[in-house]
């Protein structure tokens, strides 16, 4: 019997963009109306299983100071499960974009950090963001991971050195804690 791994080769590679947009704006959804409340980041890394496509996310982390959060990308896996695949990572800014960070003359980002995008560089994920407006960013780092033959693979050189800006994604996540 071939290993289980084996058996989705083929729909490895599949990636929707846009199911991937959805599933972190739900995580988001759940998550910035507290961090709004709180003032403290939260995030976590997106899992994929490459068999069944299905998403799953690692547990939520609360950042210990202000203007920062330490999601597991560190981690043998990036946290994900065995046999899962992590495929971005998602965090909230509660604070105003503009504001002062902790650091001295450092600014709130009105989008992604330059730490944001490095780690996304880092570790091939997608990075998500949901400011305190409700907007939501989505931030591709140039160097991409795609997934051929259930193999997590850099992208090719060439098109590794087309920079991508941070893009502005028509969803809107929640703000307010449900009743
Ligand atoms: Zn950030």
């Amino acid at each position: 019997m071939p290993d289980d791994a084996d058996l989705c080769l083929d729909k490895a590679s599949d990636f929707e963009l846009a199911t991937l947009d959805r599933y972190a704006k739900a995580r988001l959804d759940e998550i910035l109306p507290e961090s709004i409340a709180t003032g403290m980041e939260k995030g976590a890394v997106i899992c994929r299983d490459p068999c069944s496509g299905k998403l799953s996310t690692t547990p939520v982390r609360t950042g210990e100071t202000k203007h920062t959060v330490a999601v597991p990308t560190y981690e043998p896996n990036c946290g994900c499960p065995e046999r899962t695949v992590p495929v971005a990572y998602y965090h909230t800014h509660p604070s105003e974009a503009g504001g002062q960070t902790a650091v001295p003359g450092a600014r709130v980002a009105s989008d992604f950090s330059d730490d944001d995008k490095d780690i996304a560089r880092d570790y091939g994920l997608i990075a998500y963001i949901a400011q305190r407006d409700g907007s939501m960013w989505r931030y591709s780092p140039p160097v991409r991971v795609f997934f051929l033959n259930g193999v997590r693979t850099l992208q090719d050189e060439s098109d590794a050195r087309q920079a991508k800006e941070p893009v502005l994604l028509n969803l809107k996540v929640a703000t307010k804690a449900k009743r």
